[in-house]
């Protein structure tokens, strides 16, 4: 028994409220159980209860065992003194305020269903993926669609968190705030790290000078990489090295160099190796001032869709250095570019939105989701195969932090399907 599934019995009520009394025997009726707090402080605010027919308002403490409250030292505590109920599954000790009162004690281990109880242990010692793997069949696509929403929410508020402390640290700079942002994305996962790296110590100051010139912003680039320390190589790469030792020489940040094994290429089609991702890369510095106003003015994501990628023409016969492909494309996929919409693009806006209080930036972003379509993987794949639809990149979105964040982590109770299948046994 934990103290989160009490908290879900107490705040749904799930238990039988036949005869009810506190255990000192006073006669007990639940008015409303009052809110969940998620600060400091006891567990749900704002009850209303009557005992012995007087009317009581306040808070409401929740634990398993009644001697709890003094593990916690909530009788050393005034800030618990206004407790108006003690919730327990057992009653195990009498407990006292601070001011020395008895607290209101409601027992509830004879009062729950035994089938919620083994529904709930179930879930939590499954091995199975998705515990509730064996009712989805028993899930409406309204809950389903609650907790799509309720979990996008979640996703792009953490994302945009992460963004408004990168904010912090630069000044409010949302130009260079986008750029670093954009960089990171540009590693696709499996060379995000290496690349959120290369834009940190490529200032955008100096890409934003040489910007006009193509071919000096991919040595600056693959000069940052770590790419350019080979003794040998073909016309092209000998000329980087030069470009880049000129570069070097004017800007001073040879130290600052990553090493080149920081790139990864283990188990990466060709097009998505981080030489032409970089390559990539500088083609979009090139050929677009990329400016943050440009996402928060935009009515659709298009910019990104239309983003021009136009590599040094090397790029179009090679996927790496010395690495000839026939029928190859230097450009940008339609999924990567999708990919961008999602991780720059949405979260960008919504730490506007956050930032300025602007709700039709929120609500902008939320649109762009809905007009992506939904990312391909194994998570998303599941969910279609049980039935569910997974029509767009919002809903996609969603199913990776439900999976992520709920399922992985066993938080059923947190689910609006996990709870409308207690639900549904608590009516039994
Ligand atoms: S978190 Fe929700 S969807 Fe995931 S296993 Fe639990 S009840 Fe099912």
């Amino acid at each position: 028994m934990k103290e989160d599934f009490l908290s879900f019995i107490w705040k749904f009520q799930y238990f039988d409220k036949k005869q009810l009394k506190t255990t000192n025997g006073g006669l007990l009726q639940i008015l409303n159980p009052g809110t969940l707090n998620t600060n400091s402080g006891p567990d749900f605010s704002n009850a209303h209860v009557k005992v012995g027919g007087m009317l009581l308002a306040g808070p409401v403490e929740i634990h398993v065992r009644a001697s709890d409250w003094n593990l916690h030292r909530h009788h050393h505590d005034p800030a618990y003194d206004q407790v108006v109920l003690h919730v327990v599954w057992v009653n195990n000790k009498t407990v006292k305020t601070s001011s020395n009162q008895e607290m209101l004690t409601l027992e509830l281990k004879d009062r729950v269903k035994k089938e919620l109880l083994f529904k709930y242990l179930k879930s939590g010692t499954s091995n199975a993926k998705i515990p509730c793997e064996g009712q989805l069949d028993r899930i409406s696509s309204s809950s389903y669609n609650k907790m799509l929403d309720q979990a996008i929410q979640e996703r792009i508020r953490r994302k945009s968190q992460e963004i408004i402390t990168l904010l912090k640290r630069y000044s409010y700079d949302w130009d260079l705030v986008s750029y670093l942002v954009l960089g990171r994305n540009f590693g696709f996962h499996i060379n995000t790290v290496a690349f959120e790296t290369l834009v940190a110590i490529v200032p955008l100051s100096i890409v934003r000078k040489i910007r006009p010139n193509l071919f000096q912003l991919e040595s600056l680039f693959f000069g940052q990489a770590g790419f350019l320390q080979r003794i040998t190589g073909d016309r092209y790469y000998r000329r980087l090295q030069k470009e880049y030792e000129f570069l070097e020489k004017k800007y001073c940040f040879r130290s600052t160099m990553m090493k080149k094994e920081m790139w990864k290429y283990l188990r990466l089609r060709p097009s998505n190796f981080p030489s032409l991702r970089i390559a990539q890369f500088a083609s979009i510095m090139h050929h677009q001032d990329f400016r943050f106003s440009d996402i928060r003015e935009s009515a659709t994501a298009d910019i990104f869709r239309n983003l021009v990628v136009q590599t040094s023409p090397y790029w179009n016969h090679h996927y790496d250095f010395g690495k000839k492909w026939e029928g190859g494309s230097s450009s940008l996929g339609k999924s990567s570019r999708e990919n961008l919409i999602i991780n720059t693009a949405v979260p960008m806006l919504v730490a506007y939105a956050v930032h300025t209080g602007q709700s039709d930036c929120h609500v902008r972003a939320i649109g762009w989701m809905k007009d992506t379509p939904p990312e391909h993987n194994h998570m998303i794949t599941y969910w279609k195969d049980k039935g569910f639809e997974v029509p767009s990149a919002y809903h996609s979105q969603a199913i990776i932090e439900l999976n992520t964040q709920y399922c992985n982590l066993r938080k059923c109770l947190g689910c609006a399907m996990g709870q409308s299948l207690l639900a549904g046994i608590s009516k039994l």
